[in-house]
């Protein structure tokens, strides 16, 4: 039979789409590909291209979908190690249900701004869960508790974080004292916006060495804590279940069993995944020593996550926790393969995962770099502007007296607004 040039191109072609819709859209149960392929096939059959007609993309673009009532979307706003870098925050996890509750898993360094990219409203992102103290897993809260109260959210921010062996290794101590340490921050705002937002941390500390007792229970979901190992007592990680769907977090760990038995059969399933270590010793400087230690003890090593992820055998297992470079990402995906060969996303920042009872789809999130707040749920209440704490007469000496060039505006806005507002 003669094969044409053409009909190879067209045969290519349809594998090429074939594949890259398998990649976006995977079942992991029995290993097998969603319906969304047969799709695929059809539309082969029949295109749908249009030259005016906009066609379907496979990104997610913040603020353009509606949530299915009995979906999961879930953005990995923070991927990375407490060492910043432009391209990954630290971890954090924002975790979407259809029935319309939101949660923050992990707020670590950096992530404030990914968590603003996704244009929710400040007042929906009010509660967060901390699987332990280290500033790569909760070194953003500042940033998120008092930018996001200055954004729209106006109730206090809920945090659920482990007790420690000491009451001053425990989450209520790290945020009663975080409050504290915000004391000049607060007190200049007082009196001039909106104070609901930046009442202390409502912090619920539960025993770490809980194994799989409930910690949260509202509006359907519940969500149950297991010990995790990792650098002193105290760190945790987190099982939530809504309808029907199972979501594991692995906050740092060394492999254990109890994420291995609790986390078992989860839709969708977190476990941290550490640099392999000859890259830890090349590339992050570590000593040999340090790098076996840290890389093998205090985490989870590439190997040790698969291991864990065969018994788990989830939907979709996610690794995080290491730097994804071009060069890093095959040795810990080689590693990975050694021990587990299920469905497997090697997360970066902005990856995100729609899962529902049918279908898990992976994407990459698409967004504004220019991004302005989302609009507050509820209007802004006017502060009680006698709580202002005034300047000293020392610092009000110093004013230069630009008021004739600042009048104007007052008489744009009051014009505009009807108001009758004075300058200081
Ligand atoms: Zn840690
Ligand atoms: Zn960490």
């Amino acid at each position: 039979m003669k094969i044409t040039k053409r009909a190879l191109i067209v045969a290519s072609m349809a594998f090429m789409a074939l594949m890259l819709y398998k990649w976006g859209h995977v079942d992991g149960r029995e290993g097998k590909s969603s319906g969304i392929i047969s799709d695929a096939i059809a539309a082969e059959k029949s295109p749908k291209a249009s030259p005016v007609k906009a066609h379907a993309r496979d990104f997610y673009a913040p603020n353009s979908e509606d949530l299915g009532p009995d979906e999961m979307r879930l953005i990995a706003c923070g991927t990375g190690m407490p060492t910043a870098r432009p391209k990954q925050a630290a971890s954090c996890w924002l975790l979407e249900l259809g029935n319309g509750d939101k949660f923050i898993f992990d707020v670590g360094t950096g992530s404030a701004e990914r968590i603003a990219a996704m244009q929710i409203p400040y007042n929906y992102l009010d509660k967060v869960f901390l699987s332990h103290l280290h500033t790569d897993h909760f070194g953003d809260l500042d940033a998120l508790f008092v930018g996001g109260a200055l954004a729209g959210r106006q109730k206090p921010l809920r945090v659920w974080g482990p007790k420690g062996d000491t009451p001053e290794r425990g989450t209520k101590y790290a945020l009663d004292h975080l409050f504290k340490a915000l004391t000049w921050d607060l007190d200049g705002r007082a009196g001039i916006t909106d104070p609901r937002g930046y009442q202390p941390f409502e912090v619920t500390e539960f025993d770490y060495k809980g194994v799989n007792e409930i910690i949260y229970q509202e509006n359907g979901v519940t969500i149950r804590s297991i010990p995790a190992i990792h650098s002193l007592d105290g760190p945790v990680s987190f099982i939530v279940e809504w309808n029907g769907l199972k979501f594991a977090f692995g906050g740092d760990t060394y492999p254990n069993k109890w994420y291995a038995k609790y986390a078992k059969g989860a839709d969708l399933a977190i476990h941290e995944c550490f640099i392999a270590v000859p890259d830890m010793i090349t590339k992050f400087q570590f000593t040999p020593q340090s790098a076996l230690a840290v890389g093998t003890q205090i985490h989870t090593a590439p190997e040790a996550f698969g291991k864990i992820m065969s018994i788990v055998k989830p939907r979709m297992a996610v690794a995080y926790h290491f730097f994804k470079d071009f060069d890093t990402t095959g040795p810990i995906n080689d590693r990975i393969r050694t021990t587990y060969d299920g469905p497997l996303s090697l997360a970066e920042d902005y990856m995100v995962w729609n899962i529902s009872k049918d279908d898990i789809r992976v994407r990459m999130a698409i967004y504004d770099e220019d991004a302005w707040p989302p609009p507050a749920t509820e209007k802004p209440q006017l502060p009680d502007a006698s709580l202002r704490i005034p300047y000293s007469d020392f610092i009000v000496g110093g004013k230069y007296d630009v008021k004739d060039v600042i009048q104007p505006t007052y008489d744009e806005i009051n014009k505009k607004y009807g108001l009758k507002e004075k300058q200081d």
